[in-house]
């Protein structure tokens, strides 16, 4: 039997788990491995995840499972991603959707962000989570790669309501020697799906000399869809089997952004101390209207909020955010 969760569309049985090693199928049945069972069941604010145009200042659960349907070359959470599954599962924590849901609530958190590894090798626990999540009004995001197949976008977009995609490259031969799959026009087209129902924002792990010639092409791809998508331009350091790479340059990949940022409204470049790339400016009047703190290996924080009902103070536009500042204090709670 097939599975339909991902473009690699494995042939499943009971010894034959696919390429995430996942899942496995009984009785017609696409089942997991391991439900229910998490890596890490975190607290985070939502700007170090990194969502900046969602809930901005709000207080997320960060959780994780195990595996990921990708070989990235240059993985840095290759420790989760490429350790056998079944090896890390005694290190894992088991708990049920609804003691996540409150453990969620119990550390005040506003929303459930699946991080670390890719939601699509742990679909049916996290439908479930989502259930337990909806009844207790709290919303979910996650962080994916976007190779799932159609049908799978549409589950993933019932389940998060905001949704960060990594966008690695654009060339097949890219995808090919470093992700480990053939092209990756599935990505590019749930990007548009997901687009169009979903807030997304749209993450590129840049490695100098490997992909930041193509950032000109992603952003003038995202262009075409809207111009308002939250563009992250994230300065990784690779690891895995990559570890001995150069570090990648800050001016050089600051230089290669002035077209970028003349294509989209906003585009952001961050994961370094003090990045001068973190605050949204207003694309008609050049206020800052979000003013954030890079602190680096993922720790962003929001520091001051301009805007009144998603406008900017000084000349009235619009902002695209998803949620209101009004909707949680400033401690990033529900209220
Ligand atoms: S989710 Fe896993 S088992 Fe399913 S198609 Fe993708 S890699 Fe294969």
């Amino acid at each position: 039997m097939r599975c339909n969760y991902c473009e690699w569309r494995c042939d499943l049985n009971e010894n034959k788990h696919g390429v995430c090693k996942m899942y496995y199928e009984e009785k017609g049945v696409i089942k997991e491995r391991f439900p229910n069972r998490w890596c890490t069941c975190g607290i985070s604010k939502i700007e170090s995840i990194p969502f900046y145009h969602a809930y901005p200042g709000s207080k997320s659960m960060v959780i994780g499972t195990s595996s990921c349907n990708f070989d990235c070359r240059y993985c840095s959470n290759s420790y989760i991603a490429k350790e056998e599954p079944a090896k890390q599962q005694e290190g894992n924590y088991e708990f049920t959707p609804e003691e996540l849901v409150r453990m969620a609530q119990k550390q005040r958190c506003h929303n459930i962000v699946f991080n670390v590894n890719e939601p699509t090798v742990s679909m049916p626990s996290l439908i479930e989570v989502s259930q337990a999540a909806k009844k207790a009004g709290m919303s979910m995001g996650c962080l994916t790669n976007a190779y799932m197949t159609e049908e799978a976008s549409d589950i993933i977009a019932s389940i998060f309501s905001f949704i960060n995609i990594s966008l690695k490259g654009m060339a097949a031969e890219f995808y090919r020697e470093y992700i480990g799959i053939k092209d990756g026009q599935p990505i590019l087209r749930n990007i548009k799906r997901l687009a169009r129902t979903n807030h997304i924002e749209v993450t590129v792990p840049v490695i100098q000399t490997i992909n930041d010639h193509e950032l000109d092409e992603m952003a003038g791809f995202l262009a075409e869809i809207d111009r308002d998508i939250p563009f992250h331009v994230f300065r990784l350091l690779p690891e895995y089997k990559m570890k001995d790479c150069e570090y990648p340059s800050i001016d050089r990949i600051n230089e290669s952004l002035m077209l970028v940022r003349e294509k989209l409204n906003y585009v952001y470049f961050h994961n370094f101390v003090g990045s001068d790339w973190v605050n949204t400016v207003c694309p008609d009047c050049g206020a800052e209207v979000i003013e954030r703190l890079s602190l680096g290996c993922g720790g962003d924080r929001l520091t001051r909020f301009h805007c009144l009902d998603n406008h900017c103070q000084v000349c009235g536009r619009e902002i695209s955010l998803l949620g209101s500042k009004t909707d949680w204090n400033i401690e990033g709670v529900l209220l």
